[in-house]
């Protein structure tokens, strides 16, 4: 049991670190939108900053995806429902999941899964 809330609190920390520096992110995004000055600018500059601000845009939803993942992570977390490979059940190694925090497999099935990929590619392309 010792084992488990071991992981657990080794999980919840990957997922609080990331938490914080999407928040951090979203944060920087929303300043550099307040501090886009408008009326100054002439029609060519204007429509270059639509453009910047369509980029931060979609960044800004970006992080606002992956703050929803994390906070679903971290309820799934104590239910023991994060960190589960899909495919077989396993638990996924806590630094595949600090790389990724939202692998959905384990290394083995994501392996097999690339290799039949492959095969298959191979297959279609013959
Ligand atoms: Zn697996």
């Amino acid at each position: 049991m010792e084992q488990v809330d071991k992981r657990r609190k080794a999980l919840q920390e990957i997922l609080l670190n990331k938490k914080r520096e999407v928040v951090q992110q979203i944060e920087n995004l929303m300043v550099a939108q307040e501090d886009t000055p408008s009326g100054i600018l002439d029609t060519g500059d204007q429509s270059l900053k639509n453009h910047e601000t369509d980029v931060d845009l979609t960044l800004l939803e970006m992080n606002n995806r992956l703050l929803k993942e994390i906070e679903d992570a971290l309820i799934k977390l104590p239910e023991n429902r994060y960190g589960i490979c899909e495919e077989c059940g396993a638990e996924i190694s806590a630094g595949r999941l600090k790389a990724m925090p939202f692998a959905k497999y384990c290394v083995t099935c994501k392996e097999r899964q690339e290799l039949f990929e492959k095969i298959e590619r191979t297959r279609t392309e013959a």
